[in-house]
């Protein structure tokens, strides 16, 4: 990799590999009227529109996590909640999949679900995760827990509980918890966020800084609270089984009473890092259409491609980028 990255790698891809074209947007698909896909229609930042021909098109550009209008239409009005976990995201437009859509391309992947992380929505910084509720409780803005914070491994988990976090109103919980945090080693690698928890040494000054009902959320505290009666032993790096007993929801694991100021808590929304939803492929990245049928000369990769339902398996989206693209350079040389 050259020193300055990914701009170096395509500056040396160029002079073997073609051009590329800066600030230019695909808008639309050149179909033939056999329906074979023979380019794309690009604009550029002059404003002028210029058909690009080619015998491939790979379509690589991203999900639809920066188009409110698709996000509202597959997710519904809990899309008004969600924004990209970093601000490359407000680029992925889904005009790769509309384009694909359009042109005939079988949908894949669950288009009403996407890669959900828990951010600091106070954060202005990429990828502001704050992944320290399993250690304590979180609460919606009517003071009420509505989860089991720690059902599990965290990894398998943070995707459903932050998507629930989206479904609160007005999107967004508090994570709150005590001074006991200071027991779990490297507590704050586990924050992404460049601003402050909020902290106060009283349970009823943190409410107050947060605008929570204090009485109703005072109430969940002391119920929870009251329901940490585990005699297992603690044990903050491993899924230890001190669960919650007769407390609505439970908790899992590390369940402890919040009772050592001085208190904590963050702010926490659901940020999108990609929408789950695009186009169907074969085994070389070739788009297929409702038939099955290949739709001749037109590719896709990365999170263009619908792949995903549920849970992401962590890891794996760059990985999907990189398989179904090699797949398709693969398929393409070989023509
Ligand atoms: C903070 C963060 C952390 C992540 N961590 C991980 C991780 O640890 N492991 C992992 O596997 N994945 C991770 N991901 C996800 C992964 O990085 C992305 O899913 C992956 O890089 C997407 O690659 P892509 O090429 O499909 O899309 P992108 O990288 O989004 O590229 C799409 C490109 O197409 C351009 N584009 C969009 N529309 C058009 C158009 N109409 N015409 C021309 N160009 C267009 C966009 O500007 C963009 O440059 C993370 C993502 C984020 C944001």
């Amino acid at each position: 990799m050259p020193h300055d990255g990914f701009r170096g790698w395509i500056r040396n891809c160029v002079p073997v590999a073609g051009r590329t074209l800066d600030n230019t947007t695909a808008i639309a698909l050149i179909i033939a009227e056999d329906g074979s896909i023979q380019g794309v229609t690009v604009v550029g930042a002059d404003g002028l529109r210029r058909k690009l021909h080619a015998g491939a098109t790979i379509l690589a550009s991203g999900g639809y996590q920066g188009n409110p209008e698709m996000l509202t239409r597959y997710m519904g009005t809990r899309a008004r909640y969600i924004r990209p976990v970093a601000s490359g995201g407000y680029y992925d437009k889904g005009e790769g999949i509309r384009m694909a859509l359009a042109a005939g391309a079988a949908p894949a992947g669950d288009f009403s679900s996407y890669h959900s992380e828990p951010i600091d929505p106070r954060s202005r910084q990429p990828g502001a995760v704050v992944f320290i509720y399993p250690y304590g409780i979180l609460v919606n803005t009517s003071g009420e827990r509505f989860l089991d914070e720690a059902p599990g491994a965290s990894d398998a988990s943070y995707d459903n509980i932050t998507r629930a976090i989206a479904e609160q109103k007005e999107g967004i919980s508090y994570v709150i918890f005590d001074a006991q945090v200071e027991e779990i080693p490297r507590w704050k690698t586990s924050i992404r966020s460049e601003v402050a928890p909020l902290s106060a040494s009283s349970l009823e000054s943190l409410l107050a800084q947060l605008g929570l009902p204090l009485s109703e959320t005072l109430s969940t505290i002391a119920r929870y609270n009251a329901g940490c009666t585990s005699q297992r032993a603690y044990s903050p790096l491993e899924l230890d089984g001190v669960a919650t007993s007769d407390v609505i929801p439970p908790k899992s694991n590390w369940a402890r009473p919040i009772e050592k100021g001085p208190f904590y808590a963050f702010p926490i929304i659901s940020g999108n890092c990609f929408t789950f939803g695009g186009v169907k492929v074969n085994v070389h990245a070739q788009v297929l259409d409702n038939d099955g049928k290949v739709l001749s000369g037109l590719y896709a990769a990365g999170e263009t491609v619908g792949l995903y339902h549920q849970v992401y398996t962590g890891s794996t989206s760059v990985l999907r980028g990189l398989v179904f693209g090699r797949l398709a350079a693969q398929h393409i040389a070989q023509l």
